[in-house]
């Protein structure tokens, strides 16, 4: 017979987006089952680990130390023809620190705050199928060591990252085209030289739709990556990463690990809910198109869904109507700041080699007041007439 439990809420997956969920949604006074199929969560990582530091305040805890592996306090651009920008604190007025993390040790933390305030964590535990039962209750199929588990659980959080398979089982459609689909590759190396700044390659023959980015971890350790968008290429993403492993600039350098995964560039999804069940992070599709970056989109989505998940329990409603707050929340949050990077990423993968050397010239005549990438781009556009073209349409 298989193993059966019960939960008013089940999170699946404990990535920062899920952990999150978890944590609130407990506080809330939910009893809180949490599933995740790796057997140590953080393990593998399959990130460049580059956040700001209004991560930290998002979070509502105190930061820890050990969660970061370097400060960068700038950032390095360089061009196709190798125009190098560096936007430190010379060129930027109000220039923030930049972190590194260490997700092995974030990831578990945040995992771990969750079970502290009573999350019931269930590890090497998949999501295989899912069902909803004729008493409205969510019923899901995992695999436990080999065994079968089944879960039933008033409501949902999918948190199940880029490749998630909950939201489509209780009819959310979660596909994206291709297109906007990036795919990654990334090996953690030592042995270059590196200095404290985030380092962004451009360029069609160096990273089709995408860049190259070289992430200091330590003094002597960095991720060193690579995104590209795959249908602007025949090639792949690890071809172009071992062709810029043979420049000058990563002479020296040797492997440490290796990892690889997909990030969505996508809008987020139009509903990011449905009856009984959110989706938070990845899974949403809650990505900065323009970088990359999910990890505090995911947290701070992670925190409205526990939230609002928690209040659906405490009322006794699962509709879609109900649920539907969740959204309003992210979107009033960030909804905005994602759609103009949407935009911006579209402008950006259009641009030739040539255009983005010209920005790269502008770029060298502007201050700046952040480094909020909107801001970077509106400057860099309005020294650019053909820029300030291709960007009117988000500079309105
Ligand atoms: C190469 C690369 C570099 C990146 N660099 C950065 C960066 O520098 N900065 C940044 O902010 N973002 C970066 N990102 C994006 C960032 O990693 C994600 O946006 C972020 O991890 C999303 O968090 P999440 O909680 O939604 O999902 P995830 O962190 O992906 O967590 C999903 C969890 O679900 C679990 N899971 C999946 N399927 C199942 C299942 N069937 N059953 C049970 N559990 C399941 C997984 O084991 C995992 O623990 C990068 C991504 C890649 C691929």
């Amino acid at each position: 017979m298989s193993k059966k439990l019960t939960c008013d809420i089940l999170v699946v997956g404990m990535g920062p987006g899920g952990s999150t969920a978890a944590r609130y949604a407990v506080k809330g006074g939910a009893k809180v089952i949490a599933i995740d199929k790796r057997a140590e969560i953080g393990t593998p990582i399959q990130c460049a680990e580059g956040v700001s530091e209004s991560v930290f305040e998002k979070l509502e805890i105190e930061p820890n130390p050990r969660w970061i592996s370097r400060n960068v306090p700038y950032v390095r651009l360089v061009s196709p023809s190798g125009h190098v920008v560096d936007l430190n604190d010379e060129r930027v007025a109000k220039a923030k620190f930049g972190f590194v993390l260490d997700r092995k040790v974030f990831d578990k933390d945040l995992a771990t705050f969750a079970v502290i305030e009573g999350v019931e964590l269930h590890l090497k535990t998949r999501f295989v199928t899912g069902e909803r039962l004729e008493n409205g209750m969510m019923r899901v199929h995992a695999r436990q060591f080999g065994e079968d588990v089944t879960i039933d659980a008033k409501m949902i959080i999918a948190a199940d990252g880029v490749a998630s398979r909950v939201g489509p089982f209780f009819g959310i459609k979660t596909f994206i085209p291709l297109k906007h689909i990036e795919s990654c590759v990334q090996y953690e190396m030592t042995g270059m030289g590196l200095d404290d700044a985030i380092e962004m390659y451009f360029g069609k023959d160096v990273a089709p739709g995408g860049y190259v980015w070289i992430f200091p971890k330590s003094e002597d350790t960095a991720n060193v990556g690579i995104g590209i968008i795959p249908s602007l290429t025949d090639k792949n993403a690890k071809y172009y990463l071992d062709k810029f492993l043979e420049t000058p600039r990563m002479k020296g350098a040797r492997f440490v690990e290796l990892n690889a995964g997909g990030v969505p560039v996508s809008r987020p999804l139009k509903e990011t809910y449905g009856d009984s069940i959110l989706l938070v992070g990845d899974a949403a599709r809650v990505v900065n198109p323009l970088t990359g970056g999910g990890i505090t989109t995911a947290i701070v989505s992670g925190k409205y869904a526990g939230k609002i998940a928690a209040e659906a329990v405490s009322a006794n409603n699962f509709g879609k109507e109900y649920l539907m707050r969740y959204q309003e929340l992210w979107k009033d949050d960030f909804g905005k700041s994602l759609e103009l990077f949407f935009r911006a990423q579209e402008v950006l993968v259009s641009m030739s080699d040539k255009e983005l050397d010209d920005a790269a010239r502008s770029m060298l005549k502007c201050d700046f007041e952040t480094l909020n990438e909107v801001e970077l781009l509106k400057a860099v556009a309005k020294t650019n007439v053909k820029l300030l073209l291709k960007f009117k349409k988000f500079l309105n």
